[in-house]
């Protein structure tokens, strides 16, 4: 199994493992991934085939562009999207492939949002991530680089002061992380959203909706209340996608709206994400409760 879905912890994601059953489900290989539906494959999105035309930039919605920074992580997740898909992605690393990647943001207009993604952008040095994030900060078109990183959840010590003092200052970088458990707030998370917070840079989570890990309304608000006191924003609950290997994962749809409806009546509007699900062809994520039938 790891051979077709690699095993990859670093020190901090395997002790914090120890320590949470939920945290411990999101890292550990299980037979259950090998069962998977066969009509299911690696790359729902067609983000292999994405015909932007230009190597390592994907372009779904007018206004955003996602650009593959790294095909590695701190920590391999056992519900990725990309579970199928990570070795094999085109990478934009050097400087040609860069300015490509800036030239079409250029041709495109309407695009203000960049998502710097991967993999995990945080496993390159701060002068290579720097690389990325001046590249398309420096396009006046350009209001938001959002950097995709799950670096404060997994290996909160990547976020140094020094890290977030560079991206703060370039004055357009949003951080986008995922913590999906209220165990995964540890002081050392805590505090690396908190370098982030201070260094002016806006910090939001994506938590995946995960069947034995975070399927009930009192643990995502527990969630919710600790990223707040972080300082961070839930900004999405996303309902597992249809990628071959975690179907384990999925929390059936009546019981993701059932969640919902019990976080919004318990907590206010800042501390509430929107919960949403990725369907392929869809012109934007699309809100649970849309999809009930
Ligand atoms: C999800 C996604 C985005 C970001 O969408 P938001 O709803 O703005 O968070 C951008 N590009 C691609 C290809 C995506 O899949």
């Amino acid at each position: 199994m790891t051979e077709r879905f690699p095993f990859v912890a670093c020190a901090y994601a395997r002790a914090l493992a120890e320590s949470s059953d939920a945290f411990r489900r999101q890292l550990e290989p299980d037979v259950r991934e090998l069962e998977d539906d066969e009509e299911l494959g690696p790359d729902p999105f067609d983000e292999e085939g994405e015909a932007s035309g230009c190597f390592g930039l994907k372009q779904r919605f007018p206004d955003r562009v996602l650009v593959m920074t790294s095909n590695a992580c701190f920590m391999n997740c056992r519900h990725c999207t990309r579970k199928g898909l990570l070795r094999h992605a085109e990478v934009v690393r050097s400087d040609e492939e860069l300015a490509a990647c800036a030239a079409y943001v250029q041709e495109h207009p309407l695009v203000r949002d960049v998502l710097l993604s991967g993999g995990d952008p945080l496993v390159l040095p701060d002068a290579e991530v720097m690389r990325f994030v001046r590249a398309f900060a420096a396009l006046p078109q350009v209001d938001v680089v959002r950097l995709c990183t799950r670096a404060p959840c997994v290996n909160p010590a990547r976020v140094t002061r020094d890290l977030a003092a560079l991206l703060g200052r370039c004055g357009k970088v949003w951080v986008n992380t995922q913590f999906n458990h209220p165990d995964e707030l540890t002081p050392a998370a805590a505090e690396a959203c908190t370098n982030l917070v201070r260094a002016g840079l806006p910090v939001s989570c994506q938590t995946v909706l995960l069947a034995g890990v975070n399927d009930s309304a009192d643990v995502l608000l527990d969630l919710f209340r600790a990223l707040q006191r972080a300082r961070v924003r839930p900004y999405y609950v996303f309902q597992c996608d249809p990628v071959a290997g975690i179907s384990h994962f999925r929390v059936p749809l009546e019981r993701a709206v059932e969640i919902e409806r019990e976080c919004a009546a318990r907590i206010g509007g800042l501390g509430l994400p929107r919960f949403v699900a990725d369907v392929p062809g869809a012109d934007r994520k699309i809100p649970l409760a849309e999809l009930e039938v």
